[in-house]
């Protein structure tokens, strides 16, 4: 178990931002054209955050990628955080505990973050307000994309489908290589929202024809509470659910969600406790520990492994890795090895080597796993789906593009060998 905490630990990642977002000095010196210094002296946290909030990538400024430009997602978004009333956000938490003297413990995670009143848990998204714990991110949206199916990734989900995808800010580690640190690694108020209630995401999938919502980008096991909601209104609608996640996940929460969502993918940063301690400040047991619950629970699940290189590539690791996923997961596991490119604290490294990837691809394929990919490398023959037994291509796939689906209910066309997935 990681240290017990009744502070927020994670530092302001307003420093770590590189140009045009300034310094937390410049920010205050900026926002003293509207404050004045007394006034400054007087913010509270809240309000510093709020002065300090910048705009998300894609979500406020009404560009959002992919999305037809007819189709706003999320109208009028507020002119500024400050202007946002947050109150519609915060909902009473699930899954923790009241502790004498006003303190919570947060059960979500495997921290188990002890807060006193008025504090927030590691992740920056959970607030104790008077003894009560609550989430500040329910239907607080910062960023939302129509993407792929194939993007999350997912390979043995709808292939060809596009999800309709989202996050909130937070995360509960802090991995060196995130892709998304500018929304992972901040606090709600530092990134604009726009509100959009579950029902009102179901309605949003089902109009933009997503047979499929996407938690993903950020954290969803830290707005957890919103991804229950958003997959309930979908189910009702005709929508499923599919979570991309780091599984850093008690078991009570987890088993929760398998009854709510049709996927969830997990992304297993190592098979290294040190690398979980150095890299991502988390714990590899309960990642392996969610992935089994999951496989319990009977839900669709794939596993994507970002190979870093110098830092989890070794022949050992790849090698305990696929004996780790034969012997207690099962062959029929889709295992993703992914290229890393140069991100966030680690752009110090270069982009992983094609050669390794095969390298890693080799060695699961040799321990018996029958779906073993190369993510990131469009183009790559390892990209396809092949039936184990007569080896033909039942997916073909280039990117992010579907060529060709060579399935009949579930099975090869060519042999009629069940392919493991979620087909229609
Ligand atoms: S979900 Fe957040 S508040 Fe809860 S234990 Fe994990 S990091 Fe702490």
């Amino acid at each position: 178990m990681m240290r017990k905490s009744s502070l927020v630990r994670r530092p302001l990642s307003l420093a770590r931002r590189s140009s045009p977002i300034p310094s937390g000095a410049d920010i205050l010196t900026h926002a003293g054209e509207g404050f004045g210094e007394e006034c400054m002296a007087s913010l509270d946290r809240r309000g510093f955050l709020q002065a300090a909030s910048v705009p998300c990538l894609a979500a406020c400024s009404g560009a959002l990628m992919g999305l037809p430009q007819a189709t706003p997602l999320f109208a009028n978004p507020p002119a500024s955080p400050a202007a946002e009333d947050d109150s519609q956000y915060i909902r009473e938490a699930k899954f923790y505990e009241k502790l004498p003297y006003k303190k919570t413990k947060c059960k979500l995670c495997p921290r188990e973050c002890v807060i006193d009143d008025q504090e927030r848990g590691y992740c920056g998204v959970r607030e104790n307000r008077g003894g009560t714990y609550h989430t500040l991110v329910h239907s607080r949206v910062v960023t939302a994309h129509i993407d792929p199916i194939e993007k999350k990734p997912f390979f043995h989900l709808l292939p060809g489908a596009i999800a309709f995808s989202l996050a909130t800010a937070g995360c509960n580690v802090n991995c060196k290589m995130c892709q998304n640190w500018d929304i992972s690694q901040v606090r709600p108020e530092q990134v604009r929202s726009s509100y959009a209630p579950p029902e009102k995401v179901a309605a949003l999938a089902k109009q933009n024809n997503c047979p499929v919502i996407a938690y993903t980008y950020s954290e969803p096991v830290v707005f957890l509470e919103y991804v229950l909601d958003c997959a309930q209104a979908g189910r009702a609608a005709g929508v499923r659910s599919a979570v991309v996640s780091g599984g850093y996940i008690q078991a009570e929460p987890l088993k929760k969600l398998c009854g709510q969502v049709d996927a969830i993918k997990i992304d297993l940063k190592a098979y290294s406790e040190k690398f979980y301690k150095d890299v991502v400040n988390g714990e590899l047991k309960p990642v392996l520990e969610a992935i089994l619950t999951i496989r319990k629970a009977g839900v669709w699940n794939e596993i994507v492994y970002l190979v870093v290189p110098t830092l989890n590539d070794g022949d050992a690791e790849f090698q305990g890795l696929a004996r780790w996923v034969k012997s207690e997961v099962g062959p029929d596991v889709p295992l993703h090895f992914s290229r890393f490119h140069p991100e966030y604290l680690l752009k110090n490294l270069p982009p992983t080597p094609i050669e390794t990837l095969e390298r890693a691809k080799a060695i699961a394929d040799a321990e018996g796993l029958h779906y073993v990919y190369i993510g990131n490398v469009p183009g790559h023959p390892a990209e396809s789906t092949y039936c184990p037994h007569c080896r033909n291509k039942v997916v073909d796939r280039t990117g992010y593009t579907i060529n060709g689906v060579y399935l009949h209910h579930g099975k090869c066309q060519f042999c009629h060998t069940a392919i493991p997935g979620v087909w229609t």
